[in-house]
């Protein structure tokens, strides 16, 4: 167990932010105005008004503190964009607003029991900014600005620092200070040095010494004089997830565990812990807590037990903004024989705010089609952008949109600088959509392998 606990800031930097590349990669936020209101075709999103704006307003929510514990679902047919919005609110967050995505399928897949998979991902979803001050090296130099902005003199004077102990320095500082201001200061100008923040500043003149003094507590030392700073002393702010200050701290992974991906279980004594040491930081006003945003894409493959154990995640006070997204109707909760919206329990349905989104039109297929075109560096003749979106309207966007590398493949051979229509319909007879899996897969009856289980069994919808 570790017994003093670390935030690792040292040998690790804002690494709370996931690298996203691939199909995403054209969104670049949610193309919203000022008044939130969605444009037509702004940082790589296009339609979708509604969604966009409603994930807007949860945004403006979340940067205003007043979102955390909730959750929000994006339910409608895929490739409606559930996915991409969701990322475009996490391209819209500030870079140290934590954003982490799972599958739902994933917390099964991991070495790990559920409630642990599901308890980490939230806690990489918590960032914790936390200020450090520069070190004070000794022999340096440290200089204490005494503004008169009574009088408009300023005062500057250098204290060279023989001690890396603060509370020395604290001392030394507040002695140069009265030396500094003795002739200067008027009687009755007070300052305060706040041991903590090492600031100093100015209280006013209408200050009863010994009952204010008294009241301070004994974190604050007064002198008497104007305002001032003790410029060396700067703040350095890091944000890193609760998740990465458990691994830093757990005995068994260390640090470097973060890299390699495989941190394992663990102790929920050392959570409590780190927890503890978390809220004194917060006390001493070192740390600040930032909920971020936890995105479970395909949400209907968690079962009831990761359902209940969200549920209550959910009233913790450290708990992120939780989005999930699912393409089901009525479907089986997983883990149960019972059917219900989007495959979610109901106690849950009931405290998530849902989104919907709807297919594209024809107008907004072919608008994505050619930003997909622009990211990948495909040109496209005027005649195979329509082909092209008429495909995406018969077989499925993602299905359109997988088709233009392949396409730019078989032009490339031909050594052309456009994908003709000829080329969109050579991939198209490579590769098959879902319909013409499943045609395909009727007209083979009996020769693949493990074709037929009774209905009752496998029916998970
Ligand atoms: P599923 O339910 O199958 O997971 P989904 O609703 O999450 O689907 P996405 O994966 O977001 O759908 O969308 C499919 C593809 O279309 C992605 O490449 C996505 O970036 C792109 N896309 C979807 N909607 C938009 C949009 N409004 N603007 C730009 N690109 C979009």
């Amino acid at each position: 167990m570790a017994t003093q606990i670390t935030a690792g800031t040292s040998e690790l930097r804002d690494i709370t932010k996931m690298e996203r590349i691939g199909a995403h990669s054209h969104v670049r936020g949610l193309g919203l105005d000022d008044r939130l209101e969605p444009r037509e075709n702004s940082q790589g999103m296009v339609g979708q008004g509604k969604a966009r704006k409603a994930a807007g307003m949860i945004l403006r929510m979340v940067q205003e503190g007043r979102i955390a514990g909730r959750a929000i679902l994006f339910a409608g047919p895929p490739s409606t964009g559930k996915t991409a919005i969701a990322l475009g609110m996490a391209q819209t967050l500030g870079q140290d607003v934590p954003f982490t995505m799972i599958a739902a399928s994933e917390v099964f897949s991991l070495s790990m029991s559920k409630t642990e998979a599901l308890t980490q991902a939230i806690r990489r979803s918590i960032g914790v900014r936390i200020r450090e001050e520069t070190e004070i090296i000794e022999g340096e130099v440290v200089e204490i600005q005494i503004d008169r902005s009574l009088t408009g003199a300023t005062k500057t004077g250098k204290l060279t620092i023989k001690t890396t102990d603060m509370e020395t320095i604290y001392d030394l500082g507040t002695k140069m200070i009265d030396a500094l201001s003795k002739e200067k200061v008027l009687a009755g100008d007070v300052i305060i040095i706040d041991k903590t923040s090492g600031k100093v500043s100015k209280l006013g003149r209408s200050f009863t010494r010994s009952r204010d003094y008294d009241a301070m507590g004994a974190d604050t030392k007064f002198v008497q004089c104007p305002e001032g700073e003790i410029q060396k002393r700067k703040e350095v702010v890091h944000t890193v997830s609760l998740h990465e200050i458990d691994v830093i701290n757990s005995r068994t992974q260390g640090f470097l565990a973060l890299f390699a991906g495989d941190t394992g279980e663990i102790k929920p004594e050392l959570r409590e812990q780190i927890n503890t040491k978390v809220a004194e930081w917060r006390e001493e006003g070192k740390a600040e807590i930032i909920p971020g945003v936890l995105f479970i894409d395909e949400v209907h493959m968690l079962d009831i037990e990761c359902f209940s154990f969200l549920n209550r995640a959910l009233e913790n006070e450290l708990s992120p903004l939780v989005i999930m997204a699912s393409n089901r109707g009525m479907s089986r909760i997983r883990g149960t024989n019972v059917r219900s919206p989007h495959g979610l329990p109901v106690d849950l349905l009931d405290r998530v705010l849902i989104v919907s989104t709807r297919p594209y039109s024809e107008e907004e297929i072919q608008q994505i089609i050619q930003i997909r075109c622009e990211e990948e560096d495909v040109t496209l003749t005027s005649d195979s952008l329509n082909v092209l979106t008429s495909m995406a309207s018969s077989t499925t966007l993602r299905y359109a949109l997988n088709l233009i590398s392949c396409a730019q493949m078989i032009s490339r051979k031909r050594k052309a600088e456009q994908v003709s229509v000829e080329d969109l319909r050579r991939a198209y007879t490579y590769f098959m959509d879902e319909k013409r899996s499943v045609q395909w897969l009727k007209e083979q009856q009996g020769s693949l392998v493990f074709e037929e289980i009774s209905v009752s069994t496998t029916a998970e919808n």
